[in-house]
């Protein structure tokens, strides 16, 4: 079974582009600033900068594209065990 992860979203960073939105719909929104937020298990936004949700298995491959394909380099996935980033600006 692959590791559990999590995703948040640097917002001071977001250029507003949308690509995350496009790749993982399930996971990313836009709030009405024009950001994108992530959401959690229920489609709900999560309103606060930085708020991070869990990453649905099904959708893994296309949360961590967009960390790598991220404009603003500001999506993070990090492991849920020990935080530690798999995809995005601190990963190696
Ligand atoms: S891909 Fe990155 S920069 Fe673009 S909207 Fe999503 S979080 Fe913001």
């Amino acid at each position: 079974m692959s590791e559990s992860l999590r995703v948040w979203i640097d917002q001071d960073l977001c250029t507003g582009d949308g690509l995350c939105v496009q790749y993982a719909p399930e996971v990313f929104e836009f709030d009405v600033d024009g950001l994108a937020y992530v959401k959690d298990d229920q489609g709900e936004l999560l309103a606060a900068p930085g708020a991070r949700t869990d990453v649905p298995d099904s959708l893994r491959l296309d949360v961590i594209s967009s960390a790598k394909e991220c404009p603003g380099d500001c999506i993070h996935v990090v492991r849920q065990t020990d935080d530690v980033e798999v995809a995005g600006p601190d990963a190696d």
